[in-house]
């Protein structure tokens, strides 16, 4: 009796074929599309700018789980009051901090297919479809990169890929040079002495990485940059003569194609050449720049990138998908053998004899969003020719803004000829005699961020080059328009000037960065 209750219940819980199921899964998608749409509605600045300890202040004494529930309406309708109309508002002009995109709409709709079907990557008999689609999709990634026999799988970004990157290159090296197996024994006797190559502007993951990987941070070696932030191979040769007459094992080379502060592309080609010259492996990190091999005028700039054995692409940057969406690619699929173990329950062995694909075996996840799909239905939306205009309107946007920044006398451009989306400048104030130029000028630039952010006026990130504070402007967003970015350089501006009149007071305004009205003074 009680469980016919529970099972008829569940009909309101469940998305299935009864009339019930489907009118509450119809009221609970409308009632989630209001709350979003009201929430874009009045988008006027890209935060609301509340304060950490206010904001913190309504998340207290909130009731997680009741003894009895509410009903849905009720309970999305206060998950946008109190969530929704805090986030940042990644769609807006003025947020252009991070590698962090507005999402297309086509990939919006897929993840409602997704998440409604819920499919599992993991096995064959929980994504039949899913799993030929995801394989589908990593072929043509592969033809894009021009890796002709290679392979891939979907991750949750550039972290993991890059990790598997290390991984198979960990393995495979300790394999062909030890004759040693590291699944199975763990790291050889000599690891210690396993090194990676890197510049210096490499993402911190190539660190995490080697961490996770125990060989420890002391197996990154930082090899120095050039003027235009790209691996210096004069230093990269110096390294490796080094590490051969000191008896060290350099096993793999990291490129990035698209650092995240100056979005430099290494010479992928010449890495390519010393890769194979001291055949060791060359991982491409391509999370942020991969996607220029969508672009009909800036793919040229991946030539060299099929020389890799191993490349990690992003798609929740310049591919504008929700996040999470990555995948990590190989040019030889027998590569993915060094990770290979085997799940009797979830794969037998039978399936492979009949040609049944395995995705696990390729993964470092079990369960596994079907992220191929919003890729799938964003490309075939758009199309390539409007991924390749959205991505060159982008460049072009970063370009002259930095052309902006560099004819301004207040401000300075860091990069005045960005390789990619992203700008990184200063705000310069005027000499004064009592305080130190450099110490003054990183406090303005710090201030001009947390003023912007804490006003929700916009949001830019802040990074160090050389020792100096600089601000940041990532131009992801293809609606970004150039008096957009001017709007937000004149904030830039105000605030700065006004910083500057207030001189080491400013200082206190930050400490209490609880409380608002402080800014709103400068402001
Ligand atoms: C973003 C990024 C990463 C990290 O990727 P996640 O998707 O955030 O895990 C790694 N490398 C580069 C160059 C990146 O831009």
């Amino acid at each position: 009796m009680i469980q016919t209750k529970l099972t008829a219940e569940s009909d309101a819980w469940f998305l299935n074929d009864s009339p019930v199921s489907q009118h509450s899964y119809r009221r609970a998608m409308q009632t989630a599309l209001e709350v979003i749409q009201a929430q874009f509605a009045n988008l006027d600045k890209p935060y609301s700018g509340v304060p950490v300890n206010r904001l913190a202040s309504l998340f207290r004494g909130i009731e997680i789980c009741p003894e009895e529930g509410s009903d849905l309406e009720t309970v999305l309708r206060h998950a946008g009051d109190l969530v929704l109309r805090h986030s940042v508002a990644v769609h807006h002009p003025a947020c252009a901090a991070h590698l962090h995109c507005p999402p297309l709409t086509p990939s919006l709709a897929a993840e409602a297919m997704i998440s409604a079907m819920n499919q599992s990557m993991d096995s064959w008999d929980q994504s039949p479809a899913a799993t030929l689609l995801e394989e589908t999709v990593i072929r043509w990634l592969c033809r894009l990169f021009h890796f002709g026999e290679g392979d891939g799988v979907f991750t949750s970004g550039g972290t993991q890929s890059n990790f598997m990157g290390l991984l198979l290159a960990r393995n495979h090296y300790a394999h062909t040079r030890f004759g040693w197996n590291v699944q199975k024994e763990g790291l050889p006797p000599n690891g210690n002495q396993m090194r990676i190559l890197c510049s210096e502007a490499a993402h911190f993951t190539v660190e995490q990485s080697a961490a996770l990987l125990g060989l420890g941070k002391q197996a990154v070696v930082p090899v120095k940059t050039d003027g235009d932030y790209t691996i210096d191979l004069r230093d990269l040769d110096r390294q490796l003569r080094h590490m051969r007459s000191t008896g060290l094992h350099p096993f793999a080379i990291v490129a990035t194609a698209g650092t995240t502060d100056f979005g430099s592309i290494d010479p992928l080609s010449e890495l390519g050449d010393r890769a194979r010259q001291e055949g060791i492996w060359l991982h491409v990190d391509a999370a942020y720049g991969g996607a220029l091999a969508m672009s009909q005028n800036h793919s040229h700039r991946l030539d060299g990138i099929e020389t890799a054995d191993s490349i990690t692409v992003d798609f929740h940057k310049l591919f504008y998908q929700p996040i999470s969406c990555g995948a990590f690619l190989v040019r030889d699929s027998s590569s993915f053998d060094r990770i290979k173990l085997h799940a009797d329950y979830l794969n037998p062995e039978e399936d492979e004899d009949l040609g049944i694909p395995n995705l696990v075996a390729k993964s470092i996840q079990t369960t596994r969003r079907f992220d191929a799909l919003k890729l799938f239905i964003s490309l075939r939306t758009l199309g390539k020719v409007h991924f390749s205009r959205m991505i060159d309107h982008t460049l072009e946007i970063a370009r002259e803004t930095a052309g902006m920044i560099d004819s301004d006398e207040k401000l300075e451009s860091i990069n005045p000829t960005p390789s990619l989306n992203a700008v990184v400048f200063r705000y310069i104030p005027d000499r004064t005699p009592d305080e130190d130029r450099l110490t003054r000028q990183n406090r303005i630039n710090r201030e001009i961020r947390q003023i912007m952010l804490s006003s929700g006026q916009a949001v830019i990130a802040q990074t160090k080059v050389e020792g100096a504070v600089c601000l940041k402007l990532t131009l992801l967003n293809p609606r970004t328009s150039l008096s957009d970015v001017h709007r937000i350089l004149d904030e830039i501006k105000q605030i700065g000037a006004q910083l500057e009149t207030q001189r080491g007071e400013c200082e206190s305004h930050v400490k209490h960065a609880g409380s608002t009205s402080h800014y709103a003074k400068l402001l």
